[in-house]
């Protein structure tokens, strides 16, 4: 929720909380690329890459929308607006009092609004994650089936017949890292930092639990944060440069992050 007055003048820019996080694959990560991408002779079920340095990565949009559908979840919101000619409907406050009162939106964003005129600030950025040095250098050295993947190859079984069809499947191996990810916080004047930080904290939990990318229920996409650490940038309301201050950190896991968080020093 955000308390920052959402009419008349926009509330100011105070400050930037900085996450920046370590991803680790605990299994097979596997985030696909649109088909079109696939080239001629390549595999069926390719991941994203960049198309310059053919390194897969994680989509900031991947990681901020899986967060966010997470959070839909665990806070039962309404899941009413059309998406991919109504095949698919996702959470999203359309007026200024249910998006103020709303956790999600504040800091996740809405889309601007198609009547009236109401500040929707979208407060979190989710930056595209690439391979860390260490993992690019040592998916290298590594014979894989595929530069920096593996091959897995599951098999469809006909219940009635029994006859197999295998499909091939691309990941990321497990124990690859990706980083520094970075998410970034815009606090206006009237927010909570400790609402928010709380809220990308607990979206990090909830998918440590589940999966990101495809194939989640079958092994792929298990992912934990490491290396976490929190910076702030406070714009001073007279005017002149930021001043940047580690608020906290580096944690090695997430749960480190979640025990020391109530004892961060959080500007208010
Ligand atoms: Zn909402």
């Amino acid at each position: 929720m955000s308390n920052a007055a959402n009419s008349g003048t926009p509330p100011r820019l105070s400050a930037v909380a900085l996450v920046e996080s370590t991803i680790r694959c605990e299994t097979g990560l596997r985030i696909g690329a649109a088909e079109s991408t696939i080239a001629i002779g390549g595999l069926d079920n390719p991941v994203i890459r960049n198309p310059l340095s053919g390194e897969p990565y994680i989509p900031g949009s991947s990681l901020k929308g899986k967060m966010r559908s997470l959070l839909e979840r665990r806070y039962g919101l309404s899941q009413d607006w059309p998406i991919d000619r109504d095949r698919v409907h996702v959470h999203v406050c359309r007026a200024e009092g249910p998006y103020r009162e709303c956790r999600v939106c504040t800091v996740f964003g809405v889309s601007a609004p198609k009547s009236g005129r109401w500040f929707c600030l979208t407060r979190l950025r989710v930056a595209d994650v690439h391979l860390s040095d260490s993992s690019r250098a040592a998916l290298r050295e590594k014979p894989t089936d595929f530069p920096y993947t593996e091959v897995k190859t599951e098999v469809a079984i006909d219940r009635f017949t029994s006859a197999a069809t295998p499909r091939p499947m691309e990941r990321v191996p497990a124990g690859a890292e990706f980083g520094p990810a970075r998410f970034t916080l815009f606090q206006y004047e009237g927010d909570s930092l400790t609402d928010h930080l709380g809220l990308l904290l607990e979206a990090m939990e909830l998918l440590e639990a589940d999966y990101l990318g495809s194939s989640g229920s079958r092994g792929s996409g298990r992912v934990s944060f490491r290396n976490i650490r929190v910076e702030l940038l406070d714009f001073p309301a007279g005017g002149g440069l930021p001043q940047r201050s580690l608020l906290g950190g580096p944690y090695p896991t997430r749960a480190e992050f979640v025990q020391a968080f109530p004892s961060l020093a959080l500007p208010s």
